[in-house]
């Protein structure tokens, strides 16, 4: 499944099938080869429905042909070799389709008669038993100076990748996908996020429906019942570690969701680099508060505040320098405190500004040597990158 679908972009071997016949039939209707003439002697076309006797392999070619997408154009010309009646070049079907609808199955003979052979100085010469209506039809199709058989839309030739695409082109979008996988996205952060959205996480309720008997109570705020909206934010704890993340969420009237709160950057943010920073860090403290609730469940270890967002400020800032994008630590609040980012609507003097220089909290340089020499239980984290 792609991942603007939802998926995480990892294909399947049905759409690999398609893609492979679609390759091929894409190269029999456009390269000369003896195996394809044989074909075209043989078996007429991969729409002929009159073959009694063919291979397994020629049947999964006549299975994708039904399928191809309809990007794919056949084109006619004054020697075109395509079948007269099989191949549907007469607005997306075929002569034979059409006489069969009208019960005239008499009338498509013979079966493997070329387009070619009733076009005449680029004219079409129809034969006379060609009901008048289905001929008005035919002698509508533009006849073009193209000598390819078939067309892709807005390219000459499409490649395997356009193909796959063509697969899934029914697959409906999901809005979160340009936020989860954004530009230089950190996979394990996203990965978690994904998962989120996906309903995927093994929150306490879904526990539950598999008949594993957990106590239904959230873990952070021992309140309310325990879900993926109620986690991800409805939760007053982890409400709280996002506001600490991202202050201008202190606006919200109500509590977001995750995808609202995604939304909210988005339009919030106009600078793209900031925009995916925001998108990697907001990636994060899912990954963490999820972490976290593992650490309460099963590792019977409660995390407060400050080391849930300690691992995420740390985490992040070995992530951007080890993907050598330091210049996006610029927005990293260097001392501790209750923000990350610099945030216009909020006086909140822990923030660095973003103009490039580090005032009085220090250097670049120093900040990370304190970092690296920083001995916390949370350094280990630095492995999982
Ligand atoms: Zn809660």
């Amino acid at each position: 499944m792609p991942k603007p679908s939802g998926g995480l972009g990892i294909t399947t071997i049905e759409s690999l099938y398609y893609a492979f016949g679609c390759s091929l039939i894409w190269r029999y209707y456009n390269i000369k080869s003896y195996l394809y003439t044989w074909w075209k002697e043989n078996y007429v076309s991969f729409w002929n429905t009159g073959c009694k006797r063919s291979t397994v392999y020629w049947k999964f070619l006549c299975e994708v042909a039904r399928k191809l997408p309809e990007t794919f154009k056949f084109n006619i010309n004054d020697s075109s070799s395509l079948s007269f009646f099989w191949e549907p070049w007469c607005s997306s079907s075929s002569v034979a389709e059409r006489l069969k609808s009208k019960n005239l199955d008499h009338l498509i003979t013979p079966q493997n008669l070329a387009v070619s052979s009733l076009i005449s100085t680029g004219n079409w010469n129809l034969p006379p038993s060609i009901p008048p209506n289905l001929a008005a039809i035919i002698k509508a199709i533009p006849i073009t100076s193209s000598l390819a058989n078939c067309g892709w839309h807005n390219k000459e030739k499409p490649n395997f990748k356009s193909f796959i695409k063509s697969y899934f082109s029914d697959c409906p979008f999901v809005p979160w996908f340009k936020h989860v996988w954004h530009k230089h996205f950190a996979l394990h952060f996203s990965t978690c996020c994904w998962m989120a959205f996906k309903h995927k996480l093994k929150t306490v309720d879904i526990l539950l429906t598999w008949g594993i008997l957990v106590n239904p109570i959230c873990s952070f705020c021992h309140l309310y019942e325990e879900n993926h909206n109620h986690l991800f934010f409805e939760c007053n704890y982890t409400f709280q570690i996002l506001k600490k993340v991202f202050p201008c969420m202190t606006s919200m009237l109500f509590r977001p969701n995750l995808g609202q709160v995604f939304c909210h950057i988005d339009d919030r943010e106009t600078d793209i680099s900031r925009k995916n920073y925001c998108f990697l860090l907001l990636c994060a403290t899912v990954y963490y508060i999820w972490r976290a609730w593992n650490d309460r469940i099963f590792g019977n270890s409660v995390d407060c505040h400050s080391t849930i967002l300690a691992n995420i400020k740390r985490a992040i800032a070995c992530y951007l320098l080890l993907t050598k994008n330091v210049h996006l630590l610029e927005g990293l609040l260097w001392q501790p405190g209750p923000a990350f980012l610099k945030d216009d609507d909020d006086s909140n003097n822990y923030m660095i500004p973003l103009d490039g220089h580090f005032g009085n909290q220090g250097s670049f340089s120093s900040f990370w040597m304190s970092f690296a020499a920083a001995e916390s239980p949370t350094s280990t984290l630095i492995l999982h990158f």
